[in-house]
């Protein structure tokens, strides 16, 4: 079982006239110089409002894209500010460079309350390199107190997530990482049962330690998307021209015998929805044991969505991550928005959902259900990393809580 030291969380902080460092995940889209999805920074508006009312002066840093450690105006936080100051209702200052004299005073002349952003953070190549010099360049911008609200990037040991906690008093979790730790922490040490993970996607390789942390824990696994194949052709099952990877057949091989002889569900389709080609317009459905050559897998089949939707109904806690199909394109769409309404229908009955990944949350998005699954989960990699039992290290850096003892 994974055990998580609670964390120092924001809400336990002495804010008031302090200059809080607050590391955010701003790494949204942009249309030129505009914001052309804004989810990321709405997400953080709760921990920004509390500060703002305890009185802090906020300065908050993020990346955005991958400028390689250069200035490129392309991947400027300037329109972020913007579109916070019109979220927040307030003037957001502007720092051109996040470790500057400027920034530096800046910082100095925030007032209570005020807000000064500054530019990526990764515009610098010591914030991948987890410079200690950099870090300290960062911290010495507040008065000795971090909060972490990037879950998305707490699986990165970067400057502004991991080597500032070295150089501040106290190190706190925001509230949009206090609650996908709340969320996700609970479903790997202390789940209601039955557990049941749902797994999709193209690559069996992104998620074998995935699968095979979660088959400690779990009651069940659902398996479909293009990795199902893998496992199927690991036992001999003909799969036609659908997504595999040879090179992972063994590992399959070995969590189906090893799922085998422990008596674990672990569930792989048993129908499916066929082309030629993805871009095809011909389709078919028929049994994984009937596969014709020439044809490929796209889709789980409606006696697959009947199966995993029995396992979901009974569950109490559901994790999901990857869609079930390639579900970018509507005829193979049906078994992933299937399992979006079997989810949020369990979820209505009691239990609790967590989807995580970018393409499942899209799908869940996609389904209209996006209300009616108890967590979405922000952070990607992250999340497949905490799922995988691994632990993250933007978290294992902040500050223990106090008399935290060593569970959730
Ligand atoms: P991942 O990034 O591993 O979660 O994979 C997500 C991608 O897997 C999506 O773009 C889906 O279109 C794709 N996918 C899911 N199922 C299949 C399938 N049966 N064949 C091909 N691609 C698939």
């Amino acid at each position: 079982m994974t055990m998580t030291t609670k964390k120092l969380s924001i809400r336990d902080l002495e804010l008031k006239g302090k200059r809080v460092f607050v590391r955010v995940d701003f790494n949204v889209p942009l249309d030129g110089s505009r914001v052309s999805d804004d989810t990321r920074i709405r997400e953080t508006l709760p921990t920004l409002r509390l500060a703002i009312e305890r009185g802090a002066r906020l300065v908050l840093a993020s990346h955005l894209g991958r400028p390689k450690g250069k200035v490129d105006p392309k991947y400027s936080l300037a329109p972020v500010a913007a579109r916070l100051r019109e979220l927040l209702g307030k003037p957001v200052e502007f720092a051109s460079d996040c470790v500057s004299a400027d920034a530096l005073a800046k910082s100095k002349a925030l007032r209570d309350g005020d807000v000064l952003l500054l530019e990526n953070v990764r515009y610098h190549p010591e914030e991948e390199a987890n410079d200690p010099e950099f870090s300290r360049q960062l911290a010495s911008l507040c008065d000795q107190v971090f909060v972490c609200d990037a879950f998305g990037s707490a699986h990165r040991a970067h400057a502004s997530v991991v080597g500032i906690t070295k150089f501040v008093r106290q190190s706190a979790a925001g509230l949009l990482m206090e609650k996908e730790l709340n969320y996700m922490g609970r479903a790997i040490s202390n789940p209601d049962r039955p557990f049941v993970a749902i797994l999709g996607g193209a690559k069996v390789s992104d998620k074998i330690e995935v699968v095979q942390n979660l088959m400690k824990l779990a009651d069940a696994m659902l398996i479909g998307g293009a990795m199902a194949y893998t496992f199927l052709k690991s036992q001999g099952v003909p799969i036609g021209k659908s997504l595999v990877e040879n090179d992972k057949l063994d590992l399959a091989r070995g969590l189906l015998d090893e799922a085998r002889s422990r008596g674990f569900r672990l569930l792989l389709p048993v129908d499916h929805v066929l082309a030629q080609s993805p871009d095809s317009p011909a389709t078919k459905i028929a049994d994984i044991s009937d596969t014709p050559e020439g044809w490929m897998g796209l889709d789980v089949g409606p006696k697959t969505i009947e199966l995993f939707g029995r396992e979901i109904s009974k569950a109490r806690t559901i994790v999901w991550n990857g869609p079930l199909g390639m579900f970018e394109k509507p005829a193979f769409a049906q078994g992933t928005l299937a399992m979006a309404r079997a989810v949020a229908a369990a979820t209505a009955a009691g239990a609790t959902s967590i989807v995580g990944g970018g393409d499942s949350v899209a799908a869940v998005e996609q389904s209209g259900i996006a209300e009616k699954v108890s967590h979405i989960s922000t952070g990607g990699g992250a999340s497949l990393e905490f799922l995988a039992g691994e632990k993250l290290p933007g978290v294992e850096a902040l500050t223990d809580a106090p008399n935290s003892g060593k569970d959730r």
